[in-house]
């Protein structure tokens, strides 16, 4: 499909894709797709304030009831699939099936998040004294502040969104300036949900607003924004999670990651190079999840390179549009630069390189590459610092100890996994002494988690978690309650206070 049938699809007017400031480009062809409007810094602050006005009734609808507003929202979801898939490859570069996979991830949230409205569950605790009842209870918090990504540029929103609907708090969604468009389509068809859903919602339960750094930092410094999750890159969430922390906001941080694979001598080597070509290129190595290193033990490391060298040369680079491509653009020209200067670095610390060159035929502009392999003599600097590209550096080891030690070794704490048949080795990996990641697989790439367990990651990662399992705890304040229903009033821990 055309940029201007995608958009025509998702009812984008002419007034709203033109005389703006923010310039949208296609990764695609490099094509300015749209010119923005962008939301003034100085509105921020009546944002934020339409925001708490949400919270004060959203907060008293019955949580099951906030969930039907989601379950509403899932099925807009489903609806717009195919052109809400179409809008993130014009604008994100994805091929068209991780398009469509990012928005199923997104109806997978809504179904969790439906579920999870009837099952906020606190706790009763025994208490020490007689007549005494404890409890614990889950309260809203109030407006939720989203600064998402450009290389997931909806799912993440819906990670956010759905638990913080469900649990009672309004969103203010600060998406990439790279991917503004696919956040006001989402607005779009969350406005569909809403008008179905009836007087319940507020107004301005969820607003987006368009820019940069500068408006992410209103809602990072507003103590009217009590979450504040950010997705994005280490250098980001150092600046703006100790700001949050500052004003006593609650920050919950998802950044980049250095994903590992350890590939053992028992490992089914075909299905390791499959787990590892999908990994590491897929989306054009521009997943926070990305396969970036393989720690491949010395005695199959020559024949897995082999396969991998051989694997790499076929694969299809082009229009992410086109059946059977399986690598499209990178985002822009200034990651393409950022590929070609980490590779040279590589290479100076005695790197050897296979592929990794910019593609320019067969393709329609944009930033085109192939994916590199770099044989390195050891973790350097370059191998521990994220490139956002397809670039997968091989180091050997000799045993798993000296394995997990090289993959605990980087700053960052995301994914992780390991490759074996050895059960030993396999549990050892997920144990106390091995992996440090949020996420530690067996026999399965790092990459494409699925919406049901909490996803987020250790160290320099930011240490938040999202998605599923309990990570709605984050959205919520935990409140406990002794109710004392006795005669009498003893003090805990024996106390006497007598007066
Ligand atoms: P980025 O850090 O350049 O930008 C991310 C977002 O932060 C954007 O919306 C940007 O406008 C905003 N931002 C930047 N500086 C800010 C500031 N000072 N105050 C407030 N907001 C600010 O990241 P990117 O290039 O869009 O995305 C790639 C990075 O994101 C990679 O490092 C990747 O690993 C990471 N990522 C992590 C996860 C995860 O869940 N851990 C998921 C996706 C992407």
């Amino acid at each position: 499909m055309e940029h201007a049938q995608v958009l025509s699809a998702l009812r984008f007017g002419d007034s709203e894709l033109s005389g703006g400031t923010l310039t949208v480009r296609s990764p695609i062809d490099g094509a300015d797709v749209a010119k923005l409007a962008e939301t003034p810094v100085s509105e921020m602050a009546a944002v934020i304030s339409r925001s708490k006005a949400a919270f004060k009734s959203w907060r008293t609808v019955p949580a099951p009831r906030r969930g039907e507003l989601v379950r509403l929202l899932g099925e807009e979801l489903r609806a717009a699939k195919e052109d809400l898939g179409a809008l993130v490859t014009l604008e994100a570069g994805k091929i068209t099936s991780e398009g469509l996979g990012e928005v199923q991830e997104m109806i997978d949230i809504c179904d969790f998040a439906v579920g999870l409205s009837r099952q906020l569950y606190g706790l009763t605790i025994a208490s020490e004294r007689p007549g005494h009842k404890m409890s614990e209870t889950w309260h809203p918090m109030g407006p939720c502040g989203v600064i998402t990504a450009f290389n997931f540029p909806v799912a993440v929103w819906s990670w956010n969104a759905a638990l913080a609907l469900v649990c009672g708090n309004p969103v203010i969604w600060k998406p990439s300036e790279k991917t503004p468009l696919t956040a006001l389509a989402c607005k779009k068809i969350f406005d569909k949900a809403v008008a179905r859903f009836g007087d319940d919602a507020p107004e301005d339960l969820m607003q987006v607003v368009i820019g940069g750094a500068q408006i992410g930092e209103a809602l990072v410094t507003s103590k009217d924004v009590p979450i504040l999750s950010a997705t994005g890159s280490t250098r980001m969430g150092g600046i703006v999670g100790p700001k949050v922390s500052a004003r006593w906001g609650r920050p919950i941080l998802e950044l980049g990651g250095n994903n590992a694979m350890i590939v053992a001598p028992s490992a089914d080597l075909e299905m390791a190079v499959r787990a590892i070509v999908f990994s590491a290129v897929g989306t054009a190595g521009q997943r926070c999840t990305s396969l970036r290193r393989l720690i491949v033990h010395k005695s199959i490391k020559d024949e897995l390179v082999a396969k991998l060298v051989k694997a790499y040369g076929s694969l299809p680079i082009g229009d992410p549009r086109s059946d059977g491509t399986l690598i499209g653009p990178l985002i822009d020209l200034r990651s393409l630069d950022a590929m070609q200067s980490a590779l040279a670095k590589a290479t100076a610390e005695g790197g050897s390189v296979h592929g990794g060159g910019q593609v320019t035929d067969g393709v329609p502009g944009g930033a085109y590459v192939a994916p590199a392999l770099v044989e390195m003599p050891g973790q350097t600097e370059t191998v521990k610092t994220e490139t956002f590209a397809p670039i997968l550096y091989v180091m050997e080891y000799e045993d798993l100890e000296e394995a997990i030690d090289l993959q605990n070794d980087v700053p960052q704490g995301l994914s992780s996994c390991i490759f074996t048949l050895n059960m030993r080795e396999a549990e050892t990996f997920l144990s106390a002494t091995g992996s440090d990641c949020g996420i530690a697989n067996v026999n399965i790439g790092p990459s494409g988690a699925e919406i049901g367990g909490a996803f987020g990651g250790e160290k320099e990662t930011g240490g938040g978690r999202e998605s599923g399992s309990d990570a709605w705890k984050g959205y919520m304040r935990r409140q406990t309650s002794t109710v004392n229903y006795s005669a009498e009033l003893p003090l805990a821990q024996g106390v006497k206070f007598d007066i």
